[in-house]
């Protein structure tokens, strides 16, 4: 495995687990990015991307097979929720939520005590870190 491979290419788990809602500004029809078509009304002030308000979310825009193969056909029109949401080991830092997601569909931890204290333990050892700073769910 390449040491440079984005687990999220082979992911895509938080893209159907959380509901991504965001500023209905956001959207191309209001002066955004975000196809609008793409999304629908949530409340006043927010949007939603289609498909993740349910209980059993996908994102519309999701491509692929979670775990497998995936991407986001608007990657570079994603809204500001998609764009500010790391996996979990980005630059050292764990984010629980990505784990979460990740473990609904059975894929493992990306970021545990022990991986930090290997990581940690490697670092010290004089070599650096890979890390694309790919911004999730980035795929
Ligand atoms: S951010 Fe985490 S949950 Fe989302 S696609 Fe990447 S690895 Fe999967
Ligand atoms: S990254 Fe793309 S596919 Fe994933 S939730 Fe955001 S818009 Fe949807």
């Amino acid at each position: 495995m390449s040491e440079n491979l984005n687990p999220c290419i082979t992911c895509g788990a938080c893209c159907a687990h959380f509901r991504v809602s965001f500023y209905w500004a956001e959207a191309n029809d209001a002066g955004g990015c975000v196809p609008a078509d793409l999304t629908e009304q949530l409340n006043l002030f927010m949007r939603n991307m289609r498909g993740t308000n349910s209980k059993t979310p996908r994102c519309v825009a999701l491509e692929g097979e979670i775990g497998q193969c995936v991407s986001c056909t608007i990657y570079e029109d994603r809204p500001t929720p998609c764009r500010a949401f790391a996996q979990s080991g980005e630059d050292n830092v764990a984010n629980p939520a990505c784990d979460r997601a990740r473990a609904r569909y059975g894929l493992p931890p990306l970021f545990t005590p022990q991986l930090h204290a290997i990581t940690e333990s490697y670092v010290s050892a004089g070599a650096s870190t890979a890390s694309d700073h790919v911004q999730s769910p980035g795929l």
